[in-house]
């Protein structure tokens, strides 16, 4: 792993940090403004790297470099885009130990987890290069004398903006289909977890993408992210991120006409009906909202669980939250104002009325919280509507299906929800009518890239993974022939 300006001794710690430029057409670049920013290991002051904090002008320069490259890139035979998307998959595996250390350091992750999402992020890799010749057309039939058609075209050049929960991970997402589809990428990870996104830009390049088929460009959220959604050359913007973030690039898009795929937040229910395998249930149950300390955003954070098994669930789920140890199973909170906004829902929730039944605590004063449950919530309570991006569960009862499916739909969110049942139809009924983009049943599986992902109602609209993101990254011309 090289720097991308080289390493700079790190002022109070007794390391080197690494100092990283702007990724553009195929090399490091200083920012044009000089502007410099750096990046802590969460709740600490322990400098991990320094960034560039760019502007504008460096966006300008990265959608160039996206520009000069989209024709050449297109114009590629598919399986060449596959083979160039397989090599960046093969080095992301080779890289994981170093990148897991990298991403674990910026954002938190325990050691166990890190590498875990380094791998799913080759994946996306390794998925694209393989059905990168789905994103075809259709013979259309127009009767005697007449030829019709459809072409999958790229957009030309993709803006990525994605937040810190997942960084590699969520860059890959998006940045693998898009090229697959043979567009060229502008790159904005979020300004607290850069660096691997950056590797990423390296690794591309090293890996037979050619210059400024993908660009990083590092900063905060208007000076870099809103210049990318601004300017007329870029066609098509994937954003990840909340839902404050989501409208204000909605306005500008709106302006433009421009076309946007946007994954924003969740508040998904996870149903336990009365025939659930209780202790699957309570372990997946846990799982769900624990996982990465509560920050993502298809967490199960609503638990409707059947009043005839309520309190037999809920001692389950307590002695399945037993194993679960705050800075081993997961770690910090990633930001100070995330730690500071999961401490005050814990103060919401004791106001609106919702019994603690676990945890409410933070530990140390390292960004970590204790896992969370609040039980007799009901769903008006703000703590049952609103995103808390934090290991805090709400559990509220029901008393029958279709009160389930209601409470479950009583909701602004609609990203994931989940179903433990052993009855079949019950199991297909219910995922019918759930309002979700995705549904998992007796299993919380949210992480799987075959299937297609995104949200319901405020959550969002398009989707990323499976082959459906490739029709997100490619839009449809028809051509009519005269014979
Ligand atoms: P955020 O919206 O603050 O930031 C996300 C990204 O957008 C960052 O790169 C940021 O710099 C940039 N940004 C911020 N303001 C911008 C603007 N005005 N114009 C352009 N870019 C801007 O979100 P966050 O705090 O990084 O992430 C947490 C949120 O993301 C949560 O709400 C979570 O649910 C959501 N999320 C959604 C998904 C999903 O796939 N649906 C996945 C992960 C996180």
């Amino acid at each position: 792993m090289h720097d991308s300006d080289g390493e700079v001794a790190a002022p109070g710690t007794t390391g080197r940090r690494r100092r990283y430029d702007h990724w553009i057409a195929g090399s490091p670049r200083p920012p044009a403004a000089g502007g410099r920013r750096v990046s802590t290991r969460p709740g600490t002051d322990e400098v991990v790297c320094e960034i560039a904090d760019g502007t504008a002008e460096d966006v300008r320069q990265a959608v160039d470099a996206a520009a000069k490259a989209v024709v050449e890139w297109r114009s590629r035979k598919p399986g060449e885009r596959g083979r160039v998307l397989a090599a960046v998959a093969e080095a992301l595996r080779a890289q994981t130990a170093q990148l897991a250390e990298l991403e674990s350091a910026e954002s938190g992750k325990p050691a166990w987890q890190a590498p875990i999402e380094i791998q799913g992020a080759a994946t996306y890799f390794d998925f694209y290069a393989g059905i990168v010749n789905q994103a075809a057309g259709e013979v259309l039939d127009l009767g005697p004398g007449m030829l019709g058609y459809t072409r999958r075209e790229p957009f030309g050049v993709v803006g990525v903006i994605t937040p810190w929960n997942a960084p590699l991970n969520q860059a890959a997402r998006a940045v693998a289909p898009a090229l697959a589809a043979g567009n060229t990428v502008v790159l904005k990870p979020s300004e607290f977890t850069s660096a691997t996104a950056l590797e990423l830009g390296r690794i591309g390049s090293e890996a037979g993408l050619p210059p400024g088929v993908l660009n990083v460009v590092t900063g905060a959220g208007v000076a870099v992210g809103q210049p990318i959604v601004e300017d007329s050359r870029v066609r098509k913007v994937a954003f990840t991120g909340s839902m404050r973030a989501g409208r204000e690039i909605g306005r500008i898009a709106a302006e433009r006409i421009l076309p946007l795929t946007l994954e924003l937040g969740g508040k998904s229910a996870n149903i336990v009906f009365g025939d659930a395998d209780v202790e699957a249930a309570a372990k997946g149950s846990v799982q769900a909202f624990v996982l990465n300390a509560g920050q993502i955003c298809s967490a199960g954070t609503r638990l409707l669980v059947d009043a005839e098994i309520h309190d037999e669930f809920v001692e389950a789920l307590l002695k399945a939250l037993a194993e679960v140890k705050a800075g081993a199973t997961y770690g910090p909170q990633t930001t100070e104002d995330q730690y500071r906004k999961v401490l005050s829902y814990f103060e919401i929730a004791e106001q609106d009325g919702a019994t603690l039944a676990a945890g409410g605590r933070a530990v140390g004063d390292g960004w970590l919280v204790e896992p969370t449950v609040y039980t007799g919530v009901h769903n008006d309570m703000r703590i049952a509507r609103e995103e808390v991006f934090g290991p805090v569960l709400a559990v509220l009862p029901f008393d029958n299906e279709e009160e389930a499916v209601r409470i479950a739909n009583d909701s602004d969110y609609g990203l994931a929800a989940g179903v433990w049942t052993r009855d079949l139809g019950r199991a297909h009924r219910v995922a019918a009518e759930l309002e979700a983009g995705q549904v998992y049943v007796n299993g919380w599986q949210a992480g799987l890239v075959e299937g297609p992902f995104g949200g319901y109602k405020s959550s969002g609209y398009g989707r990323e993974k499976g082959i459906e993101a490739l029709q997100h990254y490619s839009q449809t011309k028809f051509v009519a022939v005269t014979l």
